[in-house]
């Protein structure tokens, strides 16, 4: 019973001061949390929710940290890494397979798996370096998006919920787990059964046209498109192709990624800032981020 205090969870769940978020997001810039945690189960987790909600803390769940921007100095909050929380198992349900996993598998293992046993229809994740937690957070993919392979998920706001894809309301980079603050815990996927060799390739064809994307630390897309208008064509038409601020550059190849060569969130910051006021001069359009900021940046 005591184990259920909020301060006696903090103490069990393990966890790591001065957690370096350059060292754990695919930016590799920004400065440290004072404290992580790694759950490893999903009592601990929603345990670890409560506590941490119950004291006030502010708090981020970080998955793969491939679309997020940590501020520089120190973040006053708590970090809740996922990364620990990584079971998955598969069962056949009528003519289709149904992946059960817990939200901080990679997606390259979820690929894996895949490949290995021979299960199609989630091939066009390929390369996203990402936990599927995090994927259906975001509604992760481009044309082809997670939500079309999602049975259920199930999330914690202060209660457990499992809900049906069409609850989740998943648009545009966006499902309700956007909207509320709470960590998804499971999701179910569904796959459908097709021989390893084809499924294999279907992966390394993806992964191909993904070698086209920019090199160096990014989150991906900055920004989301504007009304099925390509963000990367705005930027570009408003002349910023290149345009470099200390580390920060948008890349020439595709002006939605803003590549970051050195340690200080604050450039790709200001950068992002600079792009989304010349193209609101230029067009009158205002951006949207779709990188999510950790910590104050002004
Ligand atoms: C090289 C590169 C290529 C990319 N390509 C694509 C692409 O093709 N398509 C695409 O859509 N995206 C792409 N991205 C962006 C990114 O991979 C996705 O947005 C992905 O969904 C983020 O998942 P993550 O696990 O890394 O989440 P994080 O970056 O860790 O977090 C992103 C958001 O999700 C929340 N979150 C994470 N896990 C949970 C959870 N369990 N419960 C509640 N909230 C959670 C976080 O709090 C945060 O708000 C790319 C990024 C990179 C660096």
């Amino acid at each position: 019973m005591s184990d259920n205090l909020p301060g006696n969870v903090l103490k069990c769940v393990p966890s790591q001061k001065n957690f370096s978020f350059s060292e754990n997001t695919t930016y590799g810039c920004g400065g440290v949390a004072e404290t992580a945690y790694f759950p490893r189960t999903e009592d601990e987790v929603c345990r670890l929710f409560d506590a941490l909600t119950k004291q006030g803390k502010k708090f981020f769940i970080l998955g793969g940290g491939s679309n997020v921007l940590a501020c520089d100095g120190v973040y006053d909050g708590a970090v809740i890494c996922t990364s620990q929380l990584d079971d998955i198992s598969f069962k056949a349900e009528g003519g289709n397979i149904l992946i059960d996993a817990a939200c901080g598998v990679k997606n390259a293992r979820l690929m894996s798996l895949c490949k290995k046993n021979g299960f199609t229809g989630l091939e066009f994740l390929a390369g996203i370096p990402a936990t599927i937690g995090g994927m259906v957070y975001m509604n992760a993919g481009s044309g082809t998006y997670i939500s079309d392979c999602i049975k259920s998920v199930r999330f914690y706001d202060g209660k457990l919920h499992d809900i049906s894809a069409d609850e989740c309301k998943f648009g545009y980079k966006h499902s309700i787990m956007r909207d509320i603050k709470c960590v998804i815990t499971r999701i179910k996927l569904s796959a459908k059964r097709e021989n390893p060799y084809i499924v294999e390739k279907n992966i390394k064809d993806v992964l191909a046209a993904r070698r086209r994307l920019p090199r160096g630390k990014s989150c991906g897309c900055v920004f989301e498109n504007y009304c099925g208008v390509s963000a990367g064509k705005l930027i570009e038409s408003a002349g910023l192709k290149g345009e470099r601020l200390g580390c920060a550059v948008v890349s020439p190849e595709h002006c939605n990624f803003i590549i970051s060569d050195g340690e200080r969130s604050s450039d790709v910051y200001r950068l992002i800032q600079r792009v989304k006021d010349r193209v609101y001069e230029k067009f009158g359009i205002t951006l949207k981020e779709e990188v999510c900021y950790i910590g104050d940046f002004k």
